[in-house]
């Protein structure tokens, strides 16, 4: 079974349309002298639909550099929002989609919506066609070291 399928952009909810283009218009700014290689990320939050943008920021001693997916991740949760419904990824390589590196996979993780998971959209900016699947599949047995939610009410 697989665990994505490639789907055409016009087939897609409204939701994740909006969400894929607000991805693919954000890595237009994407801070990246180094590598060229722009990607753009949009995170939708469970709760109210907001969407948080974000894109790769690049550092010439290359280690800070850091991801769109990690861009974004911050402006949802400095607003409060630690559930995720959705996060759309565009960036352009030929012949294969741009998925979110292993860091970016552990850091969403941390976010998973009240299922347990995230849906994942990797779009080009051309918006053709989309490889769609969940972060359950990118980021099977992710690492659960203790209970969140006691560490959360022990932080108040
Ligand atoms: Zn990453």
């Amino acid at each position: 079974m697989d665990n994505f399928q490639i789907v055409d952009f016009t087939s897609l909810s409204e939701e994740v349309k909006k969400l894929i283009r607000e991805a693919v218009e954000i890595r237009t700014r994407a801070y990246c002298p180094y590598s060229n290689f722009a990607v753009g990320a949009a995170i939708l939050t469970e709760e109210d639909s907001k969407v948080y943008t974000g894109f790769n920021i690049e550092n010439s001693t290359l280690t800070p550099s850091i991801c769109a997916e990690r861009a974004a991740v911050p402006r949802a949760v400095c607003d409060g929002y630690l559930k995720f419904k959705m996060v759309a990824v565009a960036a352009h390589q030929n012949d294969s989609y741009t998925a979110p590196c292993g860091v970016c996979r552990q850091t969403l993780s941390e976010f998973c919506g009240s299922d347990g998971d995230i849906e994942i959209y990797l779009s080009k900016p051309t918006m053709d066609k989309v490889l769609c699947t969940k972060l359950s599949n990118l980021l099977p047995l992710s690492f659960v070291s203790y209970k969140k939610d006691s560490v959360i009410n022990n932080c108040k």
